[in-house]
């Protein structure tokens, strides 16, 4: 199985395959900042079953909470937010799930975990059933 994405302007498109081996919503700051939105939700993927078909998406690196380096891949044309690479997960890529096409944005609607719950916006309530992470 197949799953594509892309950025806004679609400069921007890529593909994993196979299931995702985790499937998160994010709160932490950095995610909002990155996104202007509340949260991300993420697709992780093995980094092998995951590659680009067209453009070269740009990097910004930031040292996360776990003083380790997480890349940041965008657009540089539109700007979309478009998945992270983080040195503590060297074998997986983490996508923004909101670029997935042809409705797999949902994620089928099966959130396994939510990370970084203590910054997470006061008017979200809790996933039932996802896991509640404080942080990673
Ligand atoms: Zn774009
Ligand atoms: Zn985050």
């Amino acid at each position: 199985m197949t799953t594509k994405g892309s950025c806004m302007c679609g400069d921007v498109e890529y593909q994993f395959t196979g299931e995702p081996a985790m499937k998160a919503l994010c709160h932490c700051i950095d995610c909002q900042k990155w996104t202007g939105g509340a949260f991300t939700s993420n697709a992780v993927v093995p980094r092998t079953s995951f590659q680009v078909n067209k453009g070269s998406p740009k990097a910004y690196d930031i040292t996360g909470d776990s003083g380790k380096i997480n890349k940041h891949f965008f657009c540089s044309n539109c700007g979309s937010s478009l998945y992270t690479e983080l040195e503590i997960m060297p074998d997986m890529t983490v996508i923004k799930a909101g670029g997935l096409d042809g409705g797999a944005a949902s994620l089928g609607n099966a959130i396994g975990a939510e990370l970084y719950v203590k910054d997470r916006v006061s008017y979200l309530q809790s996933i039932d059933g996802a896991k509640q992470e404080q942080k990673m």
